[in-house]
């Protein structure tokens, strides 16, 4: 499978992610068209710690 690579609807180029870290959409490099996804799973932008305790009850 060539899963990672997107040509553009428009011009047939190799569209290239916004970004390397989140799935956020696909731009294309050439004549500029794109898309974006508007949901970021907030899970990926918390960088906080967090503790989770079980507590019996
Ligand atoms: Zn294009």
């Amino acid at each position: 499978m060539s899963d990672d690579i997107v040509l553009c609807e428009k011009c047939g180029a190799e569209m290239k992610p916004l970004s390397d870290i989140y799935p956020v959409g696909m731009t294309c490099p050439n004549c500029g068209w794109g898309w974006a996804t508007t949901y970021i799973d907030p899970i990926n932008l918390d960088e906080s710690d967090y503790h989770i305790i079980l507590v019996s009850s």
